[in-house]
C-alpha cells in the first residue's frame, strides 16, 4: 500500500490506449496500458488494488488537481507478463452540467471529467504521473483454491475482475479449479467490456461461467445483475449457499442493494452480511436502500468496491 504517495508521484509511460467496448456505443471506455519502469510500482499492484493518477494542470481554485484512483485490470505478474506494465479501464465522464443549488439553473454546458478524459486522450509514449498501490480489502484470498467465487460487475467495475480472472485461470503455476462465476451488467451489448476475453476464458475453463445482464435492449429490458441471479436462482443459490464462496461486487454505488435483498430472499444473507435487528425484523423485499446502507455490514465473504 502507498509505496508511492500522490504528493511525490512517479512517471510512467503510456504503452497503448485502445477502445475496449464491443462496437459503437454512447460510452467511451479504453484499455490503457502504462509502463511504470523500475519504479516501486513495478510488480507491486495486485488485482483488486488501484493506482493513483495525478492529472496535470490546476482546478477551479488554482490548486493542483487531486489524485484519482483507477483499478488495476492486470494480474500480479503484470500486463502480458511484463511486470512493469499495468492496465486499467478508464471511462470518459461526459455529461450535461448538473447545476448546484447556487448555480444558474439554466446552465446546461457540457461537463467533462478532468482525469478520465485526460487518460482517454493519452497516446503511446505520453508521460503520466502515478502513485499507489491503493486498497487492502478487495483482494483475492491468500489461498485462492480454498474458495469459490461470484464476481458481480457493472461498467468499469469489470476492471478488477479482468485482473482476478487472469490471476486465477491463467497463472503460470496452472489454473485454479474452483468454481468461478462472473455476472457483467451493462445497458447495451455494445457496452460490454472485455467480452471476447471472458468468452474465451469460459470456453477454455469449464469451472468458469460468464453471464451478462443487459438492461436496455428489447429482449432483456430491465434485467439488471440481481435479476440475472434471480432468474437462475438454482444455479446461483447453490453457489452462494456454499460455505467457501466469496462474493465480490465492483462498480457504481447503489446497485448492490438489489443483490443484498436477493440474498435475504434466498435466506443466504447471514454468510455475506451482518444485519441489524431492524433489518432482521423486516421481510427482505421491504429493505430500503437507506436501511441497507446503514444496517447491513459486509462479512469477510462479501467484498465491495463501489464508486
Ligand atoms: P471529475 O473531474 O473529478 O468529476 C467528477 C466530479 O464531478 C464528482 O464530484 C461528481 O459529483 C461531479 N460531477 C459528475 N457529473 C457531473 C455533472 N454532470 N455536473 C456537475 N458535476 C458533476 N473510473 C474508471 O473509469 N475506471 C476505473 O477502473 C476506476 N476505478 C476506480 C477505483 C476506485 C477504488 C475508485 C474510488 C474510483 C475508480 N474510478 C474508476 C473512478 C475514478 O477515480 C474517477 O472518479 C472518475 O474517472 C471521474 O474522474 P474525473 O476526474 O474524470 O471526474
Amino acid at each position: 500500500m502507498n509505496l508511492v504517495r500522490p504528493s511525490r508521484p512517479v512517471a510512467a509511460r503510456v504503452v497503448s490506449n485502445e477502445l475496449c467496448m464491443q462496437g459503437k456505443s454512447a460510452s467511451f471506455v479504453k484499455h490503457l496500458v502504462i509502463d511504470v519502469g523500475d519504479t516501486p510500482l513495478a510488480g507491486a499492484v495486485l488485482p483488486g488494488q488501484s493506482f493513483g493518477v495525478i492529472p496535470p494542470g490546476r482546478d477551479a481554485d488554482s490548486k493542483p488537481h487531486k489524485v484519482r484512483l483507477y483499478s488495476s485490470a492486470s494480474p500480479s505478474w503484470g500486463e502480458d507478463g511484463v511486470a512493469c506494465h499495468l492496465a486499467t479501464t478508464p471511462k470518459r465522464l461526459i455529461d450535461e452540467y448538473r447545476p448546484r443549488p447556487d448555480d444558474d439553473p439554466d446552465d446546461h454546458r457540457l461537463f467533462l471529467g478532468v482525469c478520465s478524459n485526460y487518460l482517454c486522450d493519452l497516446k503511446p509514449g505520453d508521460r503520466i504521473n502515478v502513485s499507489g498501490p491503493n486498497g487492502r480489502r478487495f483482494l483475492l484470498p491468500e489461498d485462492p483454491a480454498a474458495h469459490d467465487y461470484l464476481f458481480l460487475a457493472t461498467g468499469t467495475g469489470i476492471a478488477p475482475f479482468r485482473g482476478m480472472l487472469l490471476e486465477l485461470l491463467e497463472s503460470p503455476r496452472g489454473p485454479c479449479r474452483s468454481r468461478i462465476d462472473l455476472v457483467m451488467g451493462s445497458p447495451y451489448t455494445t457496452d460490454l467490456l472485455y467480452d471476447d476475453l471472458f468468452r474465451d476464458l469460459s470456453a477454455r475453463h469449464p469451472n468458469f461461467r460468464y453471464h451478462t445482464a443487459i438492461s436496455r435492449e428489447p429482449e432483456g429490458r430491465g434485467r439488471y445483475v440481481a435479476d440475472c441471479l434471480r432468474a437462475a436462482h438454482d444455479h446461483f443459490g447453490a453457489l452462494l449457499a456454499g460455505g467457501r464462496t466469496r462474493m465480490y461486487r465492483c462498480g457504481v454505488i447503489g446497485m448492490q442493494t438489489d443483490v443484498f435483498r436477493l440474498l435475504g430472499e434466498l435466506g443466504l444473507a447471514a454468510g455475506y452480511l451482518r444485519l441489524s435487528d431492524r433489518l432482521l425484523g423486516a421481510p427482505p423485499t421491504q429493505w430500503s436502500d437507506a436501511d441497507l446502507a446503514r444496517h447491513a455490514k459486509p462479512t469477510e465473504r462479501c467484498r465491495l468496491e463501489l464508486y
